[in-house]
């Protein structure tokens, strides 16, 4: 397949690709999957700092940085609100329509829908393979059983089944090794990577 019947199948990353000329992102998206065996997170970053990119070129502007640098400043979690403001206010200095780009840019989840629908990449085969894609997948779960929860909450209440003022449901995950009985918050545990009773 060439590039060009590639560039048009119309999901998010589909239209990015024609919108903004993002020549031979198709390719790359396959090489890095294939061969580098990159996450589907970090592809969605090497998406979007191609879209900001392009954006950046056509709009001429060097004085803020490079498309990854910027592209960090505006989504990174560590940047300072201040420091965030700061590049938009330079993007759009520029002439950069910044709101439209970053609704242009694409989540993990897209990336997984173009790669297996639109590129016939098959996603599933190796699942999660490290901390990031674990805690995303975690992530997407506990924040669903917390929706059904609520849902579910709110139907008793409206049945008259359940006499409460308005809740908010927090839903945490815990994990214990059984073979010391430690317990951790599932977070900490990621963010450690291993239990106490390895460490000695
Ligand atoms: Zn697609
Ligand atoms: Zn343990």
């Amino acid at each position: 397949m060439t590039d060009d019947e590639l560039d048009h199948c119309g999901c998010k990353v589909g239209r990015a690709i024609d919108a903004y000329g993002l020549r031979g992102l198709d390719a790359e998206l396959r090489d890095r999957r294939e061969r580098d065996d990159l996450s589907l997170r970090a592809l969605a970053n090497v998406t979007n700092t191609r879209i900001l990119g392009a954006a950046m070129e056509n709009a001429d502007v060097d004085v803020v940085g490079d498309p990854s640098s910027v592209y960090e400043a505006l989504t990174g979690d560590d940047v300072a609100p201040e420091r965030r403001a700061d590049v938009r206010d330079q993007l759009n200095y520029a002439g950069i329509d910044v709101t439209g780009v970053t609704d242009d840019f694409v989540s993990h989840q897209t990336v997984r829908a173009h790669l297996a629908d639109c590129l016939d990449i098959d996603t599933s085969r190796q699942g999660v393979t490290d901390i990031t894609e674990g805690r995303e997948v975690i992530e997407w779960a506990r924040g669903r059983d917390e929706h059904i929860v609520d849902q579910t909450l709110d139907q008793l209440r409206r049945n008259g089944e359940l006499d409460v003022g308005s809740l908010d449901v927090t839903h945490s995950v815990r994990i214990t090794c059984t073979e010391c009985g430690s317990s951790y918050p599932v977070e900490e545990l990621l963010d450690r990577g291993r239990c106490a009773c390895r460490e000695k």
